[in-house]
């Protein structure tokens, strides 16, 4: 009895201080709920005035803002995330039957994009503190099964190519990209850095996203900057750029008024209208970060005093945008994680366990894995609380 009733005021303590931190007169909340407030309506009425709604200058503007924001060369701005995704890995020469590294820990949308090339996922295990691909535990993976014939790195078990690294920079906070590029480079693998929900975070006063041949970004409404559903591929290879743009625009020829395709290409550039909302929405990007971080440092404040239960913070030389703040639960507190998540969500306050990890989904079950205890462990303890960047705003 004692310890069901110390439990059920555990979880009301963790309900009240995520209140505290929204305010306690706050309605119900989001886990994450876009911010348009800026130039968002002259933008989209630009448009629908002069009837670019597709094609038009928005989108030349937007990818030209993400160049400046994130340092990389050039950037394509695409119809979503998962269709960037998609497009740079076959860029980064992922073919059929090859195996691309993925960490288990992610959304989704990273595994599906390999598939899409008829590619098989091989699932890596992360780091605690960073909830990113482990650089140690893969070196010693590929020490283990890889190896190199012809020229060709393979997997000794399945005898499948290994074609690219994907390390993920989960809910904003970048992962060891130092120890990732090292490994990448001993194996002579390329790095696409799915940037998806790091908008915004630097690791070493260096744009996640800029260190990989290529890396990925979303505007999905849910991200720190919308742009309704949108994505972009960054890179510093000219000749990719072009590719990218080429493909992503049906491989059409450029031509004044041929329908001329040299390949099959596909339909994923981003409209006009989306990159209006996306060129609003980066301007206020900068106060977006102060809030997001104020945020943060709000929730650091409000758990400080309880047991068994950890604000999740950037990993040393990173700056975090936090898209997400992360509770983490300690070993008292493990079994709590489904009533707490309940109380939370019971009060309006939207809060998510992390990804069910890609090895326990059934399409990827069966695919090739190194061992995924840190994923396992950690994936019971991850707890998602209200993130809007309105919630930054001082008292
Ligand atoms: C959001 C997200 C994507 C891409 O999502 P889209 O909705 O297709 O823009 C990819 N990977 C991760 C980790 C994400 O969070």
């Amino acid at each position: 009895m004692a310890q069901v009733s110390q439990a059920v005021s555990q979880v009301q303590r963790i309900v009240r201080a995520v209140r505290d931190v929204v305010g306690p007169s706050a309605g119900p909340q989001l886990l994450h709920g876009p911010h348009l407030a800026g130039n968002e309506l002259t933008y989209l009425k630009e448009c629908i005035d002069t009837a670019w709604v597709s094609m038009g200058s928005f989108v030349n503007r937007f990818e030209h803002e993400l160049q400046k924001l994130t340092g990389a060369a050039r950037a394509i701005a695409t119809v979503n995330g998962t269709a960037a995704l998609h497009l740079a890995m076959r860029l980064a020469g992922v073919e059929a039957d090859d195996e691309v590294l993925v960490p288990s820990l992610t959304f989704v949308a990273t595994a599906n994009a390999v598939n899409y090339c008829h590619a098989a996922v091989h699932l890596c295990d992360i780091e605690r503190r960073t909830l990113g691909m482990d650089p140690q535990k893969l070196n010693d993976h590929l020490s283990s099964i890889a190896v190199r014939t012809d020229g060709v790195l393979r997997n000794r078990q399945t005898q499948r190519r290994i074609s690219a690294i994907v390390p993920m920079h989960t809910f904003g906070h970048p992962a060891d990209l130092d120890g990732l590029c090292d490994v990448a480079g001993r194996w002579g693998l390329p790095i696409i850095e799915d940037a998806a929900e790091s908008l915004g975070s630097e690791y070493r006063s260096r744009h996640t996203g800029s260190f990989g041949r290529l890396g990925v970004l979303s505007f999905n409404g849910n991200k720190i900057v919308t742009t309704g559903g949108g994505g972009a591929i960054l890179t510093s290879d000219q000749a990719l750029a072009e590719r990218a743009e080429h493909l992503a625009s049906t491989a059409k020829v450029a031509h004044p008024w041929e329908f001329l395709h040299d390949e099959i290409g596909y339909n994923y550039r981003m409209p006009n209208l989306n990159a209006a909302l996306g060129c609003a929405q980066l301007e206020q990007l900068p106060e977006f970060l102060i809030l997001k971080r104020r945020l943060a440092a709000k929730y650091i404040e409000a758990f400080e005093g309880l047991d068994d239960i950890e604000v999740l913070v950037e990993p040393a030389h990173c700056r975090s945008n936090y898209w997400l703040n992360t509770l983490i639960l300690g070993d008292g507190a493990l079994d709590a994680h489904d009533r707490i998540l309940a109380a939370l969500n019971g009060a309006k306050l939207q809060s998510r366990p992390v990804w069910r990890p890609m090895h326990e989904l059934p399409m990827f079950a069966a695919n090739p894995r190194m061992d995924l205890s840190a994923t396992e462990d950690m994936a019971r303890r991850i707890i998602n609380v209200p993130s809007s960047a309105a919630l930054g705003a001082e008292a």
